[in-house]
């Protein structure tokens, strides 16, 4: 059984976008994991297939029906569905690095893109939906937020990039950012690469590294270290 992603969204059109390309999509066309899409607007049951109304208590803006939604939800994701419902919001928790782990190692996701000012709260908690931001700013839709979760968790899926150890040493892998990175030719506009990395002395390779990293952490986000 392979990581199976479904989306429900006013833009089937834009999937799979980047997530088409490269590894992803060699993983995609192997059957590493799948990627299905369901047009919210299908769900609609009035002549113009409406999917939003007006702000209950006014204020500018649309939401997405609750049962329009709901309907949609439980048509692709039925309660013996295994995989989590995530709904894409700048109101979610952060995703993270371990979050993208957990749900790599998992079914797959059921996620719901937003669009107008929002979705209606009791279909959020109706369908016990998991909020995930992909950072503090807001978007206009959630397709590309969700689109940045599944990049993010699907080249964790093992076979997907190859080397199982590509991810160890990565940015966020083990709580630091990740040390600087070079390559040939050997010296560029007047730099060198370190020496230590041309040493062929991997201990102290490995240490630099480290080193490296908890620097440029202790720098840049030391929230990471607290
Ligand atoms: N009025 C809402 C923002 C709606 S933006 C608020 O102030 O919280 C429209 C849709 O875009 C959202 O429903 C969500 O699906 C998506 N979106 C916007 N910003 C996002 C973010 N930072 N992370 C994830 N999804 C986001």
């Amino acid at each position: 059984m392979s990581f199976s992603a479904e989306i429900i969204t006013l833009f089937p059109d834009l999937f799979p976008g980047p997530l088409g390309a490269s590894v992803l999509g060699r993983g995609l066309a192997d059957g590493l994991w799948s990627l299905g899409t369901t047009q919210l607007r299908d769900f609609a049951t009035d002549r113009h297939r409406t999917v939003d109304d007006t702000p209950a208590g006014g204020g500018a803006g649309m939401v997405l029906k609750p049962d329009i939604l709901a309907r949609a939800i439980d048509a692709v994701s039925p309660a013996s569905d295994p995989r989590p419902r995530i709904l894409m919001s700048p109101r979610g928790a952060p995703l993270t690095q371990g979050r993208a782990r957990a749900l790599a190692l998992g079914p797959g996701a059921v996620i719901i893109c937003g669009r107008f000012e929002g979705v209606d709260q009791r279909v959020i908690d109706g369908r016990a939906l998991e909020e995930i931001s992909i950072g503090d700013y807001v978007l206009a839709g959630g397709e590309v937020a969700a689109m940045v979760l599944l990049e993010a968790v699907v080249r964790l899926i093992p076979g997907v990039l190859g080397g199982a150890d590509s991810h160890a040493e990565e940015s966020f892998e083990n709580g630091l950012l990740e040390y600087p990175q070079y390559t040939r030719p050997q010296g560029w506009e007047g730099a060198e690469i370190p020496p230590v990395l041309v040493s062929g002395d991997h201990k102290r390779i490995q240490q630099w590294r480290h080193e490296q990293s908890l620097a440029l952490t202790r720098l840049r986000r030391p929230d990471l270290l607290a």
